[in-house]
């Protein structure tokens, strides 16, 4: 996963950038990066760890220009180097462009063997670079029709920023399978804002203006906006796991608040997996929203049973002596007198190994919970997913090789329940908003609506087709 911002037309453009990506740091945690424009050259600047880590007011200054880009990795596609950090910026022929890029490409690797045997050299191993090459090459002369071009030669899932000198140039993948939304700085009429989620814009005082259409690109230079529509039309198929866990909750994303469709999956879950117990409990944070849906339809106490701790940094020194559960402590305590004698529902949004929920479970007993019932607020995830979600291999999925009882008796819960595929679905459309100043559209013309999503990592059913490259490209020059 990651997340991109960009502006158009501010002079604070690379501060408001930064505001912007720090409002996203949840999409991407292992680098981030600025490019802007001043209407003659770029300027970019990019490092490994926290938005707050990676620039220093000294760094902003030297970003110039009204116009940027930014990006938060969260590496799928290539590994955890500097050389993977986007934006990626090149001089080519025709001038000079970045790109920030958060989906995944899934013929990246066809397309790279081929441009690799007619000379191309990448530097890095991300996915995007792909899309630089085929940017370089066009024969178009615009610089939109050369990035449509690219993009016609590229199949997967992409919520796409570019910057060149005298332009900003936002695209969507034809299926809108990651979220990408457009707004405006309140006061000036033409300073464009582009970000992977909204939250972002009330952080700037940004307001929403829509969501990026699936398959639109948008080009923001010194006569406004224009929305162009490059590709033909496919179903729409929005990635649902944006709603169960990625996205924040105060998110609104194609017309679902993120917050409600996560208490709508809880309140579908009580339904169809109701318990006797005394207590309901989320694991913090995802699992909260879910929760209170848990608790308003079932009547049960909402407690919080388990309390997290924001200050977990990227390194720590362990213990030389084995510490029970260290790593999920490290993380997660529980309240012991909330739990003492209690039989427990405890909601969490997925299980992806299982070691997690093994771990809570343990804490929960040892904590003198009587009972531990786990509720999962979205079907068992059986597959990988291969358009921008860090997945690990199918094998490594408890649920890929496993059925609902053996992950029970795996995780040691004393029940454990997932909501099924259809009520998931019925749940997100439930949670449909309409707009401050919008009429609410007819349920088969709203974004989401209907079967409009992606579910590949729960059905298999795969909306792009994928087969996995038989080389598994590896990073040979390690570039410290
Ligand atoms: P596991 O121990 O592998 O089963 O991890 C399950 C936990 O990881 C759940 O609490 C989820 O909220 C969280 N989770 C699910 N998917 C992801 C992901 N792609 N990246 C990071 N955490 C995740």
């Amino acid at each position: 996963m990651c997340g991109v911002f960009g502006i158009h037309g501010h002079p604070e453009a690379a501060n408001l950038t930064y505001l912007g990506l720090h409002a996203l740091q949840h999409r991407g945690q292992e680098s981030a990066g600025i490019a802007t424009s001043d209407g003659q050259q770029l300027s970019l600047h990019r490092g490994m760890g926290h938005v707050i880590d990676v620039f220093t007011p000294e760094q902003l200054d030297k970003l110039k220009g009204h116009n940027a880009i930014g990006h938060v990795r969260y590496s799928t596609a290539g590994g955890s180097f500097l050389k993977n950090a986007q934006p990626i910026g090149v001089d080519y022929s025709r001038g000079s462009i970045a790109v920030a890029h958060n989906g995944n490409l899934t013929n990246a690797e066809a397309v790279r063997e081929k441009l690799e045997a007619r000379g191309s050299i990448f530097q890095s191993i991300s996915d995007t670079e792909v899309i630089v090459h085929l940017v370089a090459m066009s024969r178009q002369r615009a610089a939109e029709d050369r990035i449509a071009d690219a993009l016609s030669h590229v199949q997967g899932a992409y919520s796409l920023l570019c910057l060149t000198e005298r332009r900003m140039i936002a695209a969507r993948d034809p299926m809108g399978i990651r979220p990408l939304c457009l707004g405006k700085t309140r006061g000036k009429s033409d300073d464009w804002v582009v970000s992977s989620e909204p939250t972002s814009f009330d952080l700037i005082d940004a307001e929403y203006v829509r969501d990026v259409e699936p398959g639109e690109m948008i080009v923001f230079d010194e006569g406004g906006m224009r929305s162009l529509r490059p590709f033909e039309n496919k179903p729409r198929h929005m990635c649902i796991f944006e709603y169960v866990y990625f996205a924040r909750p105060d998110s609104t994303i194609d017309g679902i608040s993120v917050y409600e469709a996560r208490k709508s999956l809880g309140r579908a879950l009580a339904v169809e997996h109701g318990v006797e117990a005394d207590v309901v409990i989320p694991v913090p944070d995802s699992g909260v929203p879910a929760t209170i849906g848990y608790a308003e339809q079932s009547g049960m106490p909402f407690e919080m049973g388990l309390v997290r701790s924001h200050y977990v940094g990227r390194t720590f020194i362990e213990p030389q002596q084995s510490i029970r559960h260290f790593g999920v402590r490290l993380k997660l305590n529980p309240v012991s007198d909330t739990l003492r004698g209690k039989r427990v529902v405890v909601v969490d949004d997925s299980i992806v190994r299982g070691t997690t929920s093994r771990k809570i479970v343990k804490m929960l007993r040892d904590a003198g919970a009587r009972e531990v019932h786990l509720r999962i607020s979205s079907p068992p995830t059986r597959w990988p997913c291969y358009y921008g979600v860090d997945t690990p291999t199918r094998s490594e999925l408890i649920a890929s090789s496993h059925n609902v009882q053996e992950i029970n008796d795996y995780v040691t819960s004393d029940s454990l329940a997932y909501l099924s595929l259809d009520k998931m679905v019925d749940a997100l459309t439930r949670a449909r908003v309409t707009p401050p100043g919008k009429t609410a559209l007819p349920m088969a013309e709203t974004p989401g609506a209907g079967n409009s999503f992606c579910h590949a990592c729960w059905s298999g059913d795969y909306p792009i087709e994928f087969t996995p490259h038989p080389r598994q490209r590896q990073t040979r020059l390690l570039d410290t």
